[in-house]
């Protein structure tokens, strides 16, 4: 028999949990359930700071459990499809899951592969992304560094942290390395069609 709730919500991500405490806020008697495979979940916004080298990694991981409020129910598995017009969808180990409303949150998932040369630039340590991965961010800019025969120096670069983002921060770096002059930041923003018109 297939499982059924009041509000099912994919994901426990930021989106999803701050959804389930918001709704369990005005009414705590709501029957929520969240879909989310994942053991652990990420502040991802200080990745910026751990591509700098301002922060560690590990530090920004919370157990999953700990976060999913206490009265909505933890569903761990992979939402594989949907069938909305039955208001069910199906996941990997639990079978059918069947909801009143529906709150689809599972993130992105990012993938350079799309951009042909993006992923052979970033395995040579030339191109990096904190989307991607904000560890190999801080080892690529500390490479730099390092080539260049300037030790790098994180405390440094966290009192320099104006908006909190990795091009301020690098240029902050660059400041104190004039071998990097020629090494210009370039802060691309990709904006919707009809706003950059
Ligand atoms: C480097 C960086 C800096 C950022 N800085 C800022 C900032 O300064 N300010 C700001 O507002 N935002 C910032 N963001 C953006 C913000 O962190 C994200 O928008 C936010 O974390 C996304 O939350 P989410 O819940 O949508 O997705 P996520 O937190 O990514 O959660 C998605 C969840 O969905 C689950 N999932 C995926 N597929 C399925 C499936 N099929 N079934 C079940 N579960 C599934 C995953 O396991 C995961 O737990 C930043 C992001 C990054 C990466």
């Amino acid at each position: 028999m297939k499982k059924q709730h009041q509000i099912v919500i994919i994901s426990g991500g930021t989106a999803g949990i701050m959804t389930a405490t918001q709704l369990l806020k005005k009414n705590n008697h709501l029957d929520i359930a969240i879909i989310d495979p994942a053991d652990t979940h990420y502040y991802q916004p200080a990745w910026t700071l751990v591509g700098a080298g301002a922060y560690d990694y590990d530090n920004n991981a919370r157990s999953m459990a700990s976060l999913i409020p206490k009265k909505a129910s933890w569903i761990k598995d992979f939402v594989t499809s949907f069938n909305a017009d039955e208001n069910t969808l199906d996941t990997k180990n639990s079978g059918q899951i069947g909801y009143k409303f529906l709150v689809v949150a599972p993130g992105l998932v990012m993938d350079p592969s799309l951009i042909e040369g993006l992923p052979e630039a970033m395995e040579k340590g030339i191109v990096c992304s904190n989307y991607t991965d904000p560890k190999h961010t801080w080892e690529t800019i500390k490479n730099w560094f390092a080539s260049s025969g300037i030790q790098v120096d994180s405390e440094l670069v966290f009192s320099f942290v104006a908006e909190e983002k990795i091009a301020p921060l690098f240029k902050a770096l660059r400041a104190f390395n004039e071998s990097l002059e020629d090494a210009s930041p370039i802060h691309a923003v990709v904006v919707p069609i009809e706003q950059s018109l």
